[in-house]
């Protein structure tokens, strides 16, 4: 049927004008309507949440002993809810999402799943996922790579001791790193490294290690209290122990600051910088030292539950543009952070 309908389209001049008055007519109906949303939110100077951080499970399979975003919750939405939740940040302006939890990849079928619509229906302009690695098969990737721009896999140390003593190592991290770094070149798939330095490795010297994976990005983060996560003997984690001060993340940074892919970000630059989703499609604020959550945007949708947290969004209304945030655009020279922040392009 549809390929005869192709045919008789094929013959006709005025049956391809009509054609195509409908794709556009198709297209109009999609699109417009998410435009003209976005463009009265900026009218309006209301926040517009371009790029989230969506973290849609708490689950992990590993131990981490600074892990601020812990396992107190088992809950994980309906495939249903969670792309009626993407969906309505898609129409308040998001233009990329992050996923992370947890361990994405502990749930391969919901995470494919979420991917593909994102690019598929949504036409998010980039997908991330942040990783601990362990879980990602090059069979996901051959199967849903297409739909994930960016992949960011956690490295702490090269060190499988420092690994271990960190609640991450299972003897092959390193080899691990280094099998996803190719997956993503024959998948097409921006690599990415993230570090967390804390006081079991600021003084190691990854220099050589990093260059030889060559990820697009490696960030580097200051290891973060979030009180009722990991700020005392009661939370699941207690990362007080491991917390070191700006200078020793200083040094840290000083050691590996010539390799061209390097960000650093310190405790201060963390700080509300990003815009955080929970697994209830709540907004998260851990920027004030407390975390505090926002109602659920399937509740009261993104403008509401968005005013509920305090989030430094004067970069994103300064300025909408972007500059990696997709497989397709070229690795630019290295940028600061502060051009990170104002472009919004923070993330995990
Ligand atoms: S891998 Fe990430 S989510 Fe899992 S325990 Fe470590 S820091 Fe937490």
């Amino acid at each position: 049927m549809a390929g005869g309908f192709i045919l008789t389209l094929a013959g006709s001049p005025t049956s391809w004008m009509v054609a195509g008055a409908a794709i556009i007519l198709a297209l109009s109906v999609v699109a417009l309507p998410a435009a003209v949303r976005t463009i009265r939110r900026r009218l309006s100077r209301q926040p517009i949440p371009v790029s989230v951080n969506y973290f849609f499970s708490r689950k992990c399979n590993k131990e981490c002993g600074f892990c601020f975003h812990t396992a107190k919750t088992s809950y994980v939405l309906s495939q249903a809810d969670a792309h009626r939740g993407l969906r309505l940040l898609r129409e308040a302006g998001m233009k990329k999402l992050n996923i992370a939890g947890g361990e994405p990849f502990l749930y391969p079928k919901f995470l494919g799943a979420m991917v593909r619509f994102c690019k598929e229906a949504l036409h998010l302009e980039s997908v991330s996922i942040v990783t601990n690695g362990s879980k990602v098969t090059e069979a996901w990737l051959a199967e849903y790579g297409r739909y994930v721009d960016v992949l960011a896999v956690s490295c702490d140390s090269f060190n499988e001791q420092t690994n271990i003593a960190i609640g991450r190592g299972d003897g092959n991290n390193v080899q691990q790193l280094f099998r996803i770094r190719d997956w993503c070149r024959t998948h097409n798939i921006k690599f990415k490294l993230n570090t967390v330095v804390c006081r079991l490795n600021f003084e190691e010297d990854m220099f050589d290690m990093v260059s030889k994976l060559a990820p697009f990005r490696w960030k580097v983060f200051q290891v973060l209290m979030v009180r009722g996560e990991n700020d005392s003997e009661e939370t699941l984690r207690d990362v007080r122990k491991w917390e070191i001060s700006d200078e020793e993340f200083g040094v840290f940074c000083d050691r590996h600051k010539a390799i061209p892919a390097f960000i650093p970000e310190s405790n201060r630059v963390m700080a509300s910088s990003y815009l955080l989703v929970d697994e209830y499609m709540r907004f998260m604020d851990k920027g004030s030292g407390k975390m505090r959550e926002s109602e659920s945007i399937l509740d009261v949708g993104v403008e509401k539950a968005l005013s509920q947290v305090r989030w430094d969004h004067d970069a994103f209304l300064e300025r909408g543009g972007v500059y990696d945030w997709s497989k397709e655009m070229a690795v630019p020279e290295k940028a600061s952070v502060g051009d990170m922040a104002a472009n919004g392009s923070l993330d995990w």
